[in-house]
């Protein structure tokens, strides 16, 4: 009995094992197709000045239009990209699209908006980053006004990164540090690599009402941008309470459910016309 019990729990393993090896190494084929045939797309989340009412920019966030699945979001193929070796790829793929779409809407005369792009760690390798991110700037007849770059705390501690991310902010692009406060509590990095721009995690926002540590970390991240000098966007506002607590402690700037979510170009091209 217990023999056959661990037979079946070896072969359940193993099973299990090459399963997943298979559909690694089939998410890894797919993508590169998805990739040649471009079933990506972008939406775009507006930021609103709430105190003002005006959209001030907006985050440029990948979907995976599959054509039997239908539109995926990134939080279940981001990692299968990274492992694939295809971040570099994807990422100069998100970078040229962005620049399109804003040649576009310029042509249609919508005002051009200050959009960000994701950047994970791996991009920041790419031979010639500068270079070719200026020229496909220029291609499109865009100056370097028109980009934000959100990186992750964990790339922003990455020291052999600063010399990089000093130009892009010599160039005028906006360095910001996405999902601030989840990863490190140190804000060390902060006093040797000047950001931009921090963006305040959801985490903390849904505690608005409910924690009160929640509350006063908000609180600490305004006093500690407003000092050093740093913009600041709260991310994943849904609720008119932590809409109204954020403006009421200096936090007007905000993306989230409460205004828009993540919305298709031409949706765009509505809002701003
Ligand atoms: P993120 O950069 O922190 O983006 C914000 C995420 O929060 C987006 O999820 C957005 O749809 C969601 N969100 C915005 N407002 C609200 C809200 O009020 N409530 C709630 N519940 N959610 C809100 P999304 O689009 O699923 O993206 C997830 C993550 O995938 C992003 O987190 C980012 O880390 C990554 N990602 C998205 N696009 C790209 C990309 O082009 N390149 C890379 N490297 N990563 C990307
Ligand atoms: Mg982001
Ligand atoms: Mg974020
Ligand atoms: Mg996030």
């Amino acid at each position: 009995q217990a023999k056959s019990q661990e037979d079946r729990n070896y072969f359940i393993f193993d099973w299990e094992l090459r399963e997943k090896l298979e559909q690694k190494t089939m998410i890894a084929k797919y993508l590169h197709s998805a990739l040649e045939r471009e079933e990506f797309v972008l939406h775009y989340q507006p930021q609103i000045n709430a105190v003002t009412g005006q959209m001030i920019g907006m985050e440029a966030l990948i979907r995976w239009n599959h054509p039997e699945k239908g539109l995926i979001g990134p939080g279940t193929f981001i990692a299968a990209v990274e492992e694939a070796g295809l971040m570099i790829q994807l990422t100069d793929w998100v970078l040229r699209e962005v620049c399109r779409q804003l040649c576009e809407w310029r042509k249609m005369g919508i005002p051009l908006l200050r959009t960000s792009i994701n950047i994970s760690n791996s991009w920041f390798y790419n031979r010639n980053l500068i270079e070719n991110l200026l020229s496909v700037l220029d291609h499109y007849g865009l100056g370097t006004n028109v980009l934000e770059f959100e990186i992750t705390e964990s790339t922003a501690l990455l020291e052999e990164h600063y010399p990089l991310l000093q130009q892009m902010r010599d160039h005028g692009i906006i360095v910001s540090i996405d999902d601030f406060g989840t990863k490190y509590s140190s804000l060390n990095y902060l006093k040797h690599f000047p950001v931009n721009k921090i963006k305040i995690d959801r985490t903390f926002i849904t505690g608005i009402g409910i924690s009160s540590i929640d509350e006063t970390i908000i609180k600490s991240i305004v006093f500690v941008a407003s000092q050093l000098g740093y913009d600041l966007i709260a991310e994943g506002v849904e609720t008119v309470e932590q809409l109204e607590f954020l403006v009421k402690h200096d936090c007007p700037h905000i993306q989230g459910f409460y205004f828009f979510p993540p919305l298709p170009a031409e949706e765009i091209i509505k809002l701003a016309s």
